[in-house]
């Protein structure tokens, strides 16, 4: 056993990280943070730096591992991808002080915060444009809850989620972090990085006590009706942020509690296949997201995010922010002048959420002044003009006039990034800055002049008084005057310092009185600018409330300009949505697909009709139609015609009248899901499952080559029986694509359902897309010939069109295809000849003859032998 002792500072590193066991511990020590043990082997190879040693613990080498300071916050972003968390251990206290104690003293060090993917709010470690949330689903007495919070910008929400909804709400919120009691188990393939907190964090009567302080109430009620679930949730949320930020609270705005009910529904996979925030490959390039996004503030991109990702079921809602982007569409003029004020918009929201969390600096103190600027200035330019949302953002947009012309006259126009570096406050803001900083300023031109007097003084011209970081200001002379500085009467005056290879150097009473007044002013600048940033922050942060109701504004300005320029730009129209069941679509696009197309220069985009307007029945078009033809497209545009329209933007069409859509559904056949591990016939029908079990007489369903997973007779009797039953049971208004021709004779058979197809032409045996959806069925489905477009050897695609048609004969002669197929003349392709079959040889013979089950081992190497002796 080894009786080395521990140093000290190992025994204070370990029992830090023995409270923190769960996350690498960053130690700081000086400018670095350095690691230890296992958490510098796994962070090493994280981050691919160095792994070198420090000293030995019970015999032991120490791995050791360290980043620069300055740099921290790349590596930690790296690590926060990679699935770490990261406790971040400070010096509490000036080395001095440790120093001045005596004896093993060593700096005191604690962690200070614990990172982690939910609780960013760095803007290097962020993306401006969405949201980082940071969720907890909770489960009292069989009631769940999910509530989650974006400390970046303050947002705080909480609705009921029974188990079975948290699949979609988690796919809507995209949560960076979910935080689950222990022992919970999710059931759920993917998902947002999961914590796991004791049960102890999630009970409800400790929750509400701990929301009550933060919010300063004695009640939630003034909040809302909240069961235990939701206070549960909420409770875990606060809990886990006093966890990480260390008792630092970040700045949350009360709770809203959303009402399920409030938006449209759309699950995971739907939001995939219409690929609304991401698209397929996964990126946001490609996406409805980026598609339509024109917003100029970073707040205005998350709103814009926040509402393709639940557009409203509230017609009011949805009308009077379509009223508003009518408003705004006329009026362009108007509309440029809000963009240019927009555009200089800063994001109030993070600038807020860093100074509460004291990670701020200068830079936030100026945004929120620019920001509060501009607000004024969109406040101003709106006047009494446009409809409701336009006035009651006007007015959350003024009323900080007092807090501006504060934070005007307080700060510099471009400061520095560090409040310690100082030079942030505006001269003139503070006599007893300005002093000090003159007496500071001056302090320098003093030593100018004194220089100019000891030259004559001395009459060595060449003297000079120079600063470094050892001797201060000093008298510095070439050694050539060295001996008539040191003697009398100079000497009186110069104090000798120090001598080098070439010069002397000296100081004087006065100089070194100076010295310190210049060092002192400097301190006192500091000291004076630290004290105005901490008031400047106070007053800020008592503003928090309105503040942040003005960022509000600023977003919600801003998206609806942004709606507004793009209806101007790509001739969008305004959809009319109400309470009736209609979906009649005239001269509809699907935006991205019509975005490729442009960017490619290759043909426009087919504009296309769809009325599946349900009156009593359900209404339901089944469009039949070659691959490539166009069906997807047209499927998909049509859902995200009714989206765009329920998230309150104009839409791609020449006209649109919407009934309002309760749920959007979308599903693709046989869509490769191999990465979750399930046969893809089997993801399709659970898929399918789900729709025909949820969806209401207000959905909207969207079902494109379902049964493609499976046999040919399989799937046209699955594919017609749940067209049946969406018609006859959930009774809502759909689009559904098929290749199975057979099933246009439903149309005959079904009063809602109309046979609708995309038009082909057929010239010299090659087919032309022509992708316009009319009315009727489709003739034929021209597989062959767009699998000769796709590249298939002529010989195939000859033999596929000789057997194709000895098929259809078959079929109209009365089901006699098999006698046809064994008559088929003999499959011909001029191949090279095939190259003669060798006969085996005596080793392959050997072989064959082996059964390997019946050998011994023994038995199995003495074969070996033979057969190689048989080489
Ligand atoms: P399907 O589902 O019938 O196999 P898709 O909807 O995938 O066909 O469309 C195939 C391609 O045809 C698309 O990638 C697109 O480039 C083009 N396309 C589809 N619809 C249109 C249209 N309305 N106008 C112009 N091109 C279209």
């Amino acid at each position: 056993m080894n009786t080395e002792t521990v140093t000290p500072m190992m025994a204070q590193y370990l029992e830090i990280k023995d409270r923190n066991r769960d996350a690498l511990l960053f130690y700081r020590m000086g400018d670095f943070y350095e690691m230890f043990f296992d958490d510098a082997v796994n962070a090493a190879a994280a981050l691919d730096i160095a792994l070198t040693k420090r000293g030995k613990h019970l015999g032991e080498d120490i791995a050791m591992c360290g980043v620069p300071v300055h740099a921290a916050e790349g590596y930690l972003l790296t690590l926060i991808r990679k699935g770490f968390r990261v406790a971040i251990a400070e010096q509490m206290e000036d080395p001095a002080a440790a120093k001045k104690r005596g004896g093993k003293s060593i700096v005191a060090r604690d962690v200070v915060r614990l990172v982690t993917p939910g609780t960013l709010t760095e803007d290097t470690l962020l993306d401006a444009r969405r949201h980082n949330f940071l969720a907890a689903f909770a489960e009292v007495r069989d009631v769940c809850a999910l509530a989650w919070c974006d400390i970046s910008t303050g947002e705080f929400r909480v609705m009921p989620c029974p188990a079975v909804r948290l699949g979609p709400e988690l796919a809507r919120l995209a949560p960076k972090e979910l935080l689950v009691a222990d022992g919970f188990d999710l059931g759920l393939d993917d998902g947002p990085s999961l914590t796991r907190l004791a049960q102890s964090s999630f009970d409800s009567t400790g929750a509400d006590r701990k929301l009550c302080d933060l919010f300063g109430v004695s009640s939630l009620e003034g909040f809302g009706q909240f069961d235990r679930a939701e206070v549960s949730a909420m409770g875990a949320l606060v809990d886990y942020l006093d966890l990480t930020q260390r008792g630092n609270l970040p700045l949350l705005r009360p709770p809203i509690k959303e009402d399920p009910g409030g938006s449209v529904q759309i699950d995971a996979s739907t939001r995939r296949n219409l690929e609304i925030t991401a698209a397929l490959s996964g990126g946001k390039d490609g996406s409805l997201l980026a598609a339509v996004d024109k917003t100029l503030t970073a707040a205005g991109g998350r709103l814009l995010e926040r509402r393709l990702s639940a557009p409203s079921r509230d017609l009011n809602v949805i009308q009077s922010r379509l009223d508003t982007v009518a408003f705004l569409l006329e009026q362009s003029r108007f509309r440029v002048d809000l963009r240019d004020a927009l555009r200089r918009c800063p994001d109030i929201d993070r600038a807020l959420s860093r100074l509460a969390l004291d990670r701020g600096g200068p830079r936030d103190l100026t945004a929120i002044r620019s920001g509060l600027e501009q607000s004024q200035r969109l406040s101003d330019q709106i006047g009494g003009k446009g409809p409701t949302l336009l006035q009651r953002a006007a007015a959350d947009l003024t009323g900080h006039t007092d807090l501006h012309a504060l934070l005007d006259a307080a700060l510099v126009a471009e400061p520095p990034l560090l409040a310690r570096d100082g030079g942030f406050i505006a001269p003139g803001y503070d006599p007893d800055l300005d002093d000090a900083r003159k007496l500071r300023d001056d302090g320098r031109a003093v030593i100018a002049a004194m220089q100019a007097d000891y030259i004559t003084l001395t009459g060595i011209t060449a003297l000079k008084i120079k600063h470094n970081n050892v001797l201060g200001y000093f008298v510095d002379v070439t050694t050539t005057h060295a001996e008539k500085m040191l003697s009398a009467p100079l000497s009186e005056t110069f104090i000798h310092r120090q001598t080098t290879a070439g010069q002397v150097r000296f100081t004087t009473v006065p100089l070194s009185e100076m010295e310190t007044k210049i060092l002192n002013a400097g301190n006192l600048t500091l000291e004076i600018e630290k004290r105005h940033y901490a008031t400047l922050k106070a007053h800020i942060l008592a503003h928090a409330a309105t503040l942040s109701a003005t960022a509000r504004a600023i977003a919600e300005v801003d998206l609806a300009a942004s709606f507004a320029d793009l209806a101007a730009e790509e001739n969008w129209a305004a959809p009319i949505v109400d309470n009736s069941r209609a979906f009649a679509i005239t001269g509809g696009r699907h935006p991205v697909v019509e975005r490729a197309l442009r960017k490619q220069g290759s043909a426009s985009f087919v504009a296309n009709d769809c009325d599946i307007t349900a009156d009593g029945t359900a209404a339901i078009w089944l469009l039949t139609g070659p691959n490539m033809a166009g069906k997807s497209t047209f499927l998909r545009q049509n859902a995200i015609i009714a989206l765009l329209a329920q998230a309150g933007s104009f839409v791609p069409a020449k006209t649109a009248h919407i009934g309002l859509v309760s749920q959007l559904f979308s599903r693709v056949g046989a869509a490769d899901d191999l990465a979750r591990g399930r046969s893809t016939f089997m993801v399709e029908m659970v898929e399918t499952a789900a729709i025909l079990h949820q969806a209401d007489s207000r959905a909207l369903v969207i079902l494109d080559e379902i049964g493609r997973g499976t046999a040919t007779y399989d799937g046209l009797s699955i594919a017609w029986a749940t067209l049946e039953y969406l018609h006859d049971k959930n009774q809502c208004r759909a689009l559904f694509a098929t290749h199975y021709h057979e099933m246009t004779s439903l149309a005959g058979k079904l009063a809602g359902v109309e046979n609708a197809t995309v038009t082909v032409k057929e010239w010299e045996g090659d087919v032309i897309f022509l992708h316009e959806v009319r009315k009727g069925a489709a003739d034929r489905s021209y597989g062959v010939q767009v699998a000769k477009l796709a590249g298939l050897p002529d010989a195939v695609t000859d033999r596929a069109r000789v057997v194709l048609e000895a098929l259809e004969k078959g079929e109209r002669e009365g089901g006699k295809q098999r006698a046809l197929i064994d008559d088929l003349p003999l499959f011909r392709v001029t191949a090279p000849t095939p190259v003669k079959p060798t006969k085996a040889s005596e080793v392959e013979t050997a072989l064959r003859d082996i059964l390997p089950d019946q050998l011994t081992p023994m038995e199995a190497l003495r074969l070996i032998y033979d057969l190689k002796a048989k080489l």
